[in-house]
């Protein structure tokens, strides 16, 4: 037991690593094609497993019963499902609920559930770790472990006990999507493809730091939504707290955005994690509306959540509103997302740190 938290579950640990089959979980329709062909099945068959993982959310391969008898066999002799439940479950006061995983490659990370009246999104993590550095977040202390493989992203919403409540998945937890490109892609092929979960790319957020040389790629290859960590529109500023800044300026990524339209089904929208004294000024708000000019976006205002041996502080409720009716006035819609499960390290990477820990 840790602290003060209300830890509600111990489930058994993911050993699957000891086995060398490969995981199902996470195939595409094509590579599923190719295993089928391999083991001399139907082509349809691809079509069936994919439903069977992705739809039905089957328990084991010997459970797919419109896959012939020998063909499930041969399934099983190379493959596994891929899918392992969480190690251990928190749950807030306020009823969000921090799973964390052990990967394939043994790190630990970590998803966050979060219920809002008819809504439920979860917050899913693109790698152990992450090594953008950003000075205010515990998972950029950790340094990138590695990068989770599709079945390891998947197996975050697979695995998830309240999977058939949920109606919005973020690309927001532990690690940068965008370093991750390959596997993030397939990851929402699956989610988005009719053979897959055929969900529509409007549930689904990706958020990203700003890895320029990626960000057009995947505007380019995915309609689901995108926010931006923005945190501070000055350069200097900007790069003391998020070093990424360095390589892939703002006012660039900026630049890049206005050749979109985010007009129509998709959206483009600005994190902005408010530092008390620190990003919340009127010479802030004067200069994040030069460098949004031009873009439709919302800005999303979140409280700094304390970590420990931070120097930044958290803004209090009035200093919150006070900066987002500033930036209302000036034309820019922004609203305050509601801090949520801090009694149970809500912000990523805590978790993880204390079990890698132990
Ligand atoms: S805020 Fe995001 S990009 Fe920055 S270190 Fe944390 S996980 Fe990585």
């Amino acid at each position: 037991m840790k602290g003060a938290e209300s830890i509600e579950n111990s489930v058994r640990s993911t050993t699957a690593t000891a086995c060398a089959k490969q995981p199902l979980y996470g195939l595409t329709l094509a590579e599923l094609q190719r295993v089928c062909a391999e083991l001399g099945m139907p082509r349809f068959a691809a079509g069936q497993i994919a439903r069977w993982l992705y739809r039905r959310a089957v328990g084991s391969i010997g459970d797919m019963s419109d896959i012939a008898l020998r063909h499930r066999a041969a399934l099983e002799e190379r493959y596994t499902l891929g899918v392992s439940a969480p190690v251990r479950v928190s749950t807030s006061t306020d009823g969000t609920k921090k799973y964390l995983y052990r990967t394939s490659e043994g790190a630990f990370i970590e998803s966050a559930y979060i219920p809002d009246g008819d809504r439920a999104t979860l917050c899913v993590s693109s790698q152990a770790g992450c090594r953008m550095g950003c000075r205010f977040c515990a998972t950029g202390r950790l340094g990138l472990q590695h990068s989770l493989s599709t079945t390891d992203i998947l197996n975050q919403i697979a695995s998830l006990p309240e999977r058939e409540t949920l109606t919005n998945v973020v690309f927001m937890g532990m690690g940068e999507p965008l370093d991750n490109m390959d596997n993030v892609l397939r990851a929402l092929e699956i989610l988005t493809a009719e053979w897959g979960y055929g969900w529509s790319p409007t549930r689904i957020t990706l958020s990203t730091a700003g890895v320029g040389r990626e960000l057009r790629r995947f505007l380019d290859s995915s309609s689901v939504h995108l926010a931006i960590s923005l945190h501070n529109p000055f350069h200097e500023e900007r790069a003391e707290i998020m070093p990424i800044e360095r390589a892939y300026p703002i006012a660039q990524i900026a630049d890049l955005l206005r050749e979109y339209d985010f007009t129509h089904q998709r959206r483009v929208s600005f994190e902005y994690i408010v530092m008390s004294g620190l990003n919340d000024s009127p010479r802030h708000i004067r200069e994040l509306c030069r460098l949004l000019n031009g873009i439709k976006c919302r800005i999303n205002l979140i409280r700094f959540h304390k970590i420990p041996d931070s120097p930044y502080f958290s803004p209090d409720a009035e200093r919150m509103k006070a900066f987002r009716d500033a930036l209302t006035a000036r034309g820019i819609m922004t609203t305050i997302r509601a801090s949520r499960g801090e009694d149970i390290k809500a912000a990523c990477g805590l978790l993880s740190a204390e079990e890698a820990k132990d």
